[in-house]
């Protein structure tokens, strides 16, 4: 047998190299999913807060109280890329929505920080997400044996209905994610933020208590250590199950009911055309478009003097 001269081995040699560099290059490659997730986190609902002096700036205890708002959404965070996340938003949602410091998150994720936002404590969600988180979530006002319980503003509103349903801010919210077809898929807080979130939301969305409250201001807390593993496993868990959640809809046309503390907050808000006294306390609007509708709602709100 007869050996190829030196330039035929050298250019088959080439071409065998080259070949094999192309086929690496167009080999299919298995595309990561796309799971983006949206995380909205509020303050009262955090593990070991019971107080408002822990969650409004400037007094003694707020030092803690953002310190451990950071830690539960980190550990969300945390769960969320286990489950294969490949991008996280965490927007904060409380009070100046000012609170986490950007040094404590977890750099992984990206942070909203700020107010006002046009969409609160949804500001940054819309249909390029899978999935939609809540930490430190609380029950509406009015709900026993829950801490710090409100509804957006603890000196203005007293309920808010949407098509006759009470709804705390877990469901407004859920209904802003579900306009843009995102599905909530996790709620933690204490035990009344998780059991309201069963009834509006169904027995699928994960919950994970992290306190159960004595009254509005005392609870008993699972152990801190503790309270960050159940977030972490209750996200990795949440998010292996998100092709099956359901985004929570509001069909409209949505007829809004706004019950304000006093009459004097109703007053002023009858004044925006549109608006309907319903009650001594009460206005209604309708709006065709949730979100229209929420920023109504909003600007009402906005607007209540203080009783
Ligand atoms: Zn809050």
């Amino acid at each position: 047998m007869k050996w190829p001269n030196k330039f035929v081995m050298f250019s088959a040699a080439i071409g065998i190299t080259f070949g094999l560099c192309v086929l690496c290059f167009a080999a299919p490659q298995t595309p990561r999913p796309k799971l983006k997730v949206f995380i909205s986190v509020d303050m009262e609902g955090i593990s070991g807060i019971v107080h408002s002096e822990q969650t409004t700036s400037g007094t003694a205890e707020y030092a803690a109280g953002r310190k451990w708002m950071a830690r539960d959404v980190n550990a969300a965070v945390a769960g969320a890329l286990e489950a294969g996340a490949t991008e996280v938003v965490v927007n904060d949602s409380h009070g100046s929505m000012r609170n986490i410091d950007p040094d404590d998150l977890d750099p992984r994720a990206s942070l909203i920080s700020g107010s006002p936002k046009p969409l609160s404590m949804m500001q940054g969600i819309d249909a390029s997400f899978q999935a939609c988180i809540f930490i430190g979530y609380h029950a509406k006002a009015g709900t026993e044996d829950a801490i710090l319980d409100h509804t957006i503003s603890s000196s203005v509103v007293r309920a808010i209905r949407v098509n006759g349903v009470e709804l705390p801010e877990l469901g407004l919210n859920a209904a802003i994610a579900g306009y843009y077809g995102v599905p909530v898929v996790l709620v933690s807080g204490d035990t009344a933020v998780c059991r309201q979130t069963g009834e509006i939301l169904g027995k699928d969305v994960v919950t994970v208590a992290v306190k159960e409250a004595y009254g509005r201001l005392a609870a008993k807390l699972v152990p801190m250590g503790e309270a960050m593993r159940m977030i972490k496993a209750g996200v990795t868990e949440a998010l292996g199950k998100v092709g099956r959640a359901k985004p929570f809809k509001i069909a409209p046309p949505c007829r809004f009911e706004l019950e304000y503390f006093v009459s004097a907050q109703a007053d002023m808000g009858a004044m925006i055309p549109g608006t309907k006294r319903v009650g001594a306390r009460t206005l209604g609007f309708t709006a065709d478009d949730y979100l229209e509708g929420f920023r109504t709602l909003r600007a009402l709100i906005a607007l209540a003097p203080a009783r």
